[in-house]
């Protein structure tokens, strides 16, 4: 088959596009580089550096696509307050400047990266996909939009379109950039340096932690379905974790003492998340494959800056 991933070279985009290449099949890349790192792509996977709105650009590479994996986007809660209107300009401006590409070229199928951030904060727990959005970001704003977007023109356009909500994604090679960055990166490396860990309000508050490859999985399922047009499908592991319990699993993977800091609890704060999982159960047969703390040694494993930072001693 004949793949195109957009954000193709970020954390997940590159886990996809690798495992979709050594399954033997055509993939094709287009990622701007504003986040994301090439080198880690697979040298079988074709790569154009681009903006997802660059339709020319688009045209050529979605020629004989089969699926478009489209995770290109800005991916900060905190940083989206700050640059709405970039956060829109590329999150929904660059779903709808694909969506046209792939009418122009008659592309088939679309699979969206959407989130479970979506979902803010519910009384109850674990959210299904019935559950009405509470948007509590401009980045939840723009990946709503971005769902509305692809089923909107997608019907217009004779485009089969899925959006994946993915809840808190972790694996290697996730980024770690000094502003704002996701939260199992930053506590694993803070713990194995010795620093303290700043949690913001008790470490009570609960999200759902699902393994990159996990994620792989529905997205491959997903884009091989030609019965999922207009659905969304919850991706998480299912399993609620507190950031009081997520910090014991570090301490106890690492073997390290970690030094958490209590703050003031941020204004907006969700206090839980999980994902009910049934429904990608049921249409994509996923079933999460790692536990948490399977999934925290894998990451240390197979990162090679955490394996440093592991055969360094603590000052
Ligand atoms: P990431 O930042 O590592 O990947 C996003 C990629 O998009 C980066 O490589 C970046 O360079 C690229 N990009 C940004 N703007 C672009 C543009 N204008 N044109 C082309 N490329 C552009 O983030 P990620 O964690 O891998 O997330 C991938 C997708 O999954 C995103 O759409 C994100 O919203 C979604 N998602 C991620 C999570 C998670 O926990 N990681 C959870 C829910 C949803």
């Amino acid at each position: 088959m004949n793949y195109l991933i957009t954000g193709g070279a970020g954390f997940i985009g590159r886990h996809l596009a690798n495992r979709l290449a050594a399954l033997g099949h055509n993939v094709r890349v287009i990622d701007d580089l504003s986040a994301g790192e090439k080198e880690a792509l697979d040298s079988r996977v074709l790569f154009t550096r681009g903006d997802v709105r660059d339709q020319p650009k688009l045209w050529t590479l979605l020629h004989e696509i089969d699926v478009v994996y489209h995770l290109a986007a800005k991916v900060s809660l905190p940083q989206s307050i700050l640059y709405p209107r970039e956060y829109n300009d590329v999150n929904v401006g660059g779903t709808v400047a694909l969506m046209e590409a792939m009418r122009a070229i008659a592309a088939p199928r679309i699979v969206l990266a959407s989130s479970g951030t979506i979902y803010g904060d519910q009384k109850r727990q674990p959210v299904d996909e019935q559950v009405s959005p509470d948007l509590r970001t401009p980045y939840a704003v723009s990946k709503l939009a971005a769902e509305d977007y692809i089923f909107t023109l997608g019907r217009h356009y004779g485009i089969e379109a899925v959006a994946l909500r993915i809840f808190n994604a972790y694996g290697p090679g996730q980024a770690l950039p000094p502003a704002y960055p996701p939260v199992v990166p930053q506590l694993l490396s803070r713990t194995l340096q010795g620093g303290s860990l700043v949690v913001y309000g008790d470490g009570r508050q609960t999200r759902d932690y699902v393994y990159v490859s996990d994620v792989v999985d529905a997205l491959i399922a997903a884009g091989l379905r030609d019965d999922l047009d207009g659905e969304v499908i919850n991706i998480g592991s299912g399993v609620e974790t507190s950031v009081n319990d997520l910090i014991g699993l570090i301490e106890e993977v690492t073997g390290r003492k970690a030094h958490a800091l209590y703050n003031e609890e941020q204004s907006g704060g969700v206090r839980r998340l999980v994902a009910d999982v049934g429904k990608a159960e049921r249409l994509l047969g996923f079933r999460p494959q790692k536990s948490l703390a399977q999934g925290l040694r894998l990451t240390l494993e197979e990162d090679e800056r955490f394996r440093a930072l592991l055969a360094q001693p603590v000052v």
